[in-house]
């Protein structure tokens, strides 16, 4: 096994405000087709799936993303999974999340995550875009969040170790698309009527450090997990 996470830029700087690098979309793809992450300015939610990268927007609406928009966070990887596993009815995220924990080798390491079916309910949220820096838990609680009942979709996203918190959001991080891909967000609730998982294990991390000024100039000497826990979950 040698399958790769690339994250571009250490989450912890993100969760302290620097909303904005010149890495690409372009770039990203390089290392992977399947993913999740958010745009420079924070402008909505991001999925990448089958090499295509969705932007899930504050207002609900969904675009293509040209590649050559940049972004402050993403993770992705090349996603080539063969392990599938049918899920029945789950009736809450906490469900879902203990279905896919038992069919995962070992909490420490990380998965790819992809989950398609039909959700009875979900509940997504998306971020306005920002003018200027902030902390990301300020942002988020701005965030908009998206009611949706017996929609078509998928979960596209990672599991990553606790300990691996200043680097990429600890624990389950999924994002929803939808099969017609004119709604999705980040994932904070859901109840599954059936579906199919996906799990790639995957046991390697490459991590970016942007060389941006404000990123030079940041102190991340300070702890952020609480921060990044109360803006991601
Ligand atoms: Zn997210």
């Amino acid at each position: 096994m040698s399958n790769q996470l690339y994250v571009s830029s250490p989450v912890n700087a993100l969760v302290q405000g620097i909303l904005r690098e010149d890495k690409t979309l372009k770039e990203i793809l390089g290392h992977g087709n399947f993913g999740l992450g958010t745009f420079n300015d924070l402008d909505g939610e991001m999925v990448l799936v089958d090499g295509i990268f969705y932007q899930l927007k504050s207002d609900g609406s969904v675009k293509i993303s040209e590649t050559s928009s940049s972004t402050p966070y993403a993770c992705v990887t090349h996603f080539l999974s063969n392990q599938s596993i049918k899920l029945s009815k789950l009736s809450s995220f906490i469900d879902l999340q203990n279905s896919i924990s038992k069919a995962m080798l070992s909490p420490n390491l990380i998965y790819g995550i992809r989950v398609e079916g039909l959700f009875s309910s979900l509940r997504a949220r998306s971020v306005p875009r920002q003018d200027s820096y902030r902390p990301l838990v300020e942002v988020a609680g701005e965030q908009v969040e998206f009611s949706f009942n017996s929609i078509h979709g998928e979960l596209v996203g990672f599991w990553t170790p606790d300990f691996m918190g200043s680097v990429t959001v600890p624990g389950f991080h999924l994002h929803f698309l939808s099969t017609d891909k004119s709604h999705g967000g980040h994932l904070l609730d859901c109840s599954l009527d059936s579906g199919t998982l996906w799990l790639q294990p995957i046991d390697q991390l490459v991590l970016d450090l942007p060389h941006s000024i404000e990123y030079l100039k940041a102190d991340l000497t300070k702890d952020t997990l609480a921060d990044l826990n109360k803006a991601e979950h």
